[in-house]
């Protein structure tokens, strides 16, 4: 039997978020996650994903996992520290290091959890961090569990942040204090103003934090958004998703070598949850060794990006103020905003719609993530179906 008063809970809320249009759908794929994609039989242009390169689906990536499963099977194990550690392990987190510019790095099973780890391994309740307000979910959760005070800093605003790390500074109250933001967010696609960031840090001694999960393979010729800064030996933390341009799943640190060591130590992913598959460490090392290997795919990235924002902005869609390829269609109205990517998905574009609470309300958004997979057909169809979706809806 279950309890009454969940089943009220559950029944009320998920009816509110429906009615709100807020009710995310999933929809599962029938293929790999391309530049096309196979749901419910029907093909789509995919314009949803983090697979910026798409290296997800590259043979390289493919066989170093297959050859990984058969020598080591398919699971780890157990937890790093007590014999989860495999060889491979140890050779992605040097080949980690070596793609940051840093000392040392140490991996996670996902992104999500390396800020649950990172941030509460350092910081606590004698501590304050100064934190974007359009920073990700995983930021705020990892700073929440570590207990520190957080002092949400207005977006990109550099005399926010800097009146509010003068103010918690001068207030003696606070033993140490962090700066954390995304490298490039993920939702607008613009880039946190980190040379700023790393002057105000300075001035005040703030520990400086980086989730470059969406700068990493599209800035710095694929180095991430601190070395396209020339930044590297500045920041102390950089974060990392092996998730997204790397396309595989994990995410990292990279940084000085005394800071690894205390993750070690100190991080409750690494010590209790069982480390990341021999697949997914072989294929991301091999992703990696691509990325430092060649440009070729960041530039096709770039290109692409750059041509589906302009035949977007040619039509009189809003795509904001991004600076990366990331390409919000930017409608405000939630509702509006799933019935245009509903439209979209009907005539061959899967294009989602991001809406509150993933972003502010009334800034809702269909968001667009071409990659460096897509041809230019590709690109034109998904452009002339936003023509006549945004025609007939009245958006343009
Ligand atoms: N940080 C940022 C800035 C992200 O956008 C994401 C993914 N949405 C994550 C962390 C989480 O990464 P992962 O998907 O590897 O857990």
């Amino acid at each position: 039997m279950s309890s009454h008063i969940l089943e009220q809970f559950l029944n009320e809320n998920l009816d509110e978020l429906k009615s709100k249009g807020l009710y995310n759908v999933i929809d599962p794929l029938e293929s790999p996650n391309g530049p096309m994609i196979t749901i419910n039989g029907k093909e789509l242009v995919n314009l949803s994903s983090n697979n910026y390169l798409g290296l997800a689906t590259d043979e390289q990536l493919k066989n170093a996992a297959t050859e990984a499963i058969e020598k080591y099977g398919v699971g780890a194990g157990a937890v790093r520290t007590i014999n989860g550690t495999l060889k491979l392990h140890v050779e992605l987190e040097e080949k980690l290091a070596e793609f940051k510019h840093t000392e040392a790095a140490i991996a996670y099973q996902s992104g999500f959890n390396c800020n649950m780890a990172a941030i509460s391994a350092v910081m606590d309740k004698n501590d304050a961090i100064l934190s974007d307000e359009l920073n990700h979910a995983s930021i705020i959760d990892g700073c929440r569990l570590s207990k520190a005070k957080i002092i949400r800093v207005n977006h990109s605003d550099m005399e926010d942040l800097r009146a509010k790390a003068k103010e918690a500074k001068e207030s003696g109250q606070y033993n140490k204090i962090m700066v954390i933001t995304d490298g490039v967010f993920s939702m607008d696609g613009d880039v946190a103003l980190l040379p700023e960031i790393v002057k105000i840090a300075e001035e005040f001694d703030l520990i400086t934090y980086v989730d470059d999960a969406h700068g990493s393979g599209v800035l710095g010729d694929g180095a991430g958004t601190v070395k396209h800064f020339g930044l590297s030996d500045k920041i102390d933390f950089q974060i990392g998703t092996l998730s997204k341009a790397i396309g595989v799943v994990g995410g990292y640190v990279a940084g000085k070598k005394n800071l690894i060591d205390w993750l070690k130590v100190r991080s409750r992913p690494f010590l209790f949850s069982t480390s990341l598959t021999p697949a997914d460490v072989a294929a991301s090392k091999k992703s990696i060794e691509i990325l430092m290997e060649s440009t070729e795919l960041n530039q096709k990235l770039w290109e692409n990006g750059n041509y589906l924002k302009k035949g977007l902005k040619e039509l009189g869609f809003n795509i904001g103020n991004s600076e990366t390829p990331i390409t919000p269609c930017i409608i405000g109205d939630e509702t509006l905003t799933q019935q245009f990517s509903k439209r979209l998905n009907e005539e061959g574009v899967y294009a989602k719609a991001i809406v509150f609470p993933t972003v502010p309300q009334g800034t809702g958004r269909v968001r667009n993530m071409p990659t460096a997979a897509h041809t230019k057909e590709m690109l034109d169809k998904a452009i002339s179906i936003y023509e006549k979706v945004g025609k007939e809806m009245g958006i343009i």
